[in-house]
């Protein structure tokens, strides 16, 4: 999509250990047109599929998401990095954070994700695809199907999109990174 890749080669700023930051219009500061347009735009690509429900995981996905949940006019889950005591029929899996270097519980109440559910997957970066595969994980606990999974970065030097695009997964990204060597961003 081009107003995103022309924003992350004029504000993307490149940090050793391959991390884009994006902090002036997505991670941090949110540019809430720019927002818009790339949820049209998710919303259209994936136009074929019959979606009910959108799911993400906080923090950082949860503002595409809803987004995308309004345009869709469906609800929006987000799936919490902590598990509270209070949540009923909780689904619960374990995702490697490739900023944080380390694993953590995300939940879901099975009360809001059932085997009626069609879900679209929205997250802003898809990198190794671990919080992709701990959403598939518990979708598949709910028994509900994934129609798809759309992302607004996907770094495509890391496994993630050959790994759910091999599941045959309808996989979306709205930018593909080619390479961070060197600190410099190169885009497909
Ligand atoms: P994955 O689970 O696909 O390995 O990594 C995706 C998650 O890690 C995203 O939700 C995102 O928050 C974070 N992430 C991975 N790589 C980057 C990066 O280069 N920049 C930023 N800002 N977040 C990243």
């Amino acid at each position: 999509m081009k107003e995103l890749k022309e924003r992350i080669l004029s504000d993307g700023k490149c940090f050793p250990g391959g991390i884009l930051k994006v902090d002036n219009f997505i991670n941090h500061q949110m540019d809430p047109k720019l927002m818009r347009e790339m949820a049209l735009e998710l919303v259209r690509r994936f136009s074929a599929h019959k979606i009910n429900k959108v799911i993400t995981i906080e923090a950082s996905g949860i503002a595409p998401a809803i987004m995308v949940g309004f345009y869709l006019d469906v609800p929006v889950l987000f799936a919490k990095k902590k598990t509270p005591s209070t949540m009923e029929n909780m689904l619960v899996t374990e995702v490697y954070s490739f900023t944080k270097n380390r694993s953590y519980s995300v939940c879901v109440s099975g009360d809001y994700l059932t085997k009626e559910d069609h879900v679209l997957f929205i997250d802003d970066f898809l990198a190794n695809g671990n919080a992709a595969i701990g959403i598939i994980d518990l979708i598949n606990q709910a028994g509900a199907t994934l129609e798809g999974m759309g992302f607004l970065i996907e770094k495509g030097f890391q496994k993630g999109g050959d790994e759910l695009r091999s599941r045959g997964i309808h996989v979306e990204s709205l930018a593909i990174i080619e390479s961070l060597d060197n600190c410099t961003i190169t885009l497909k």
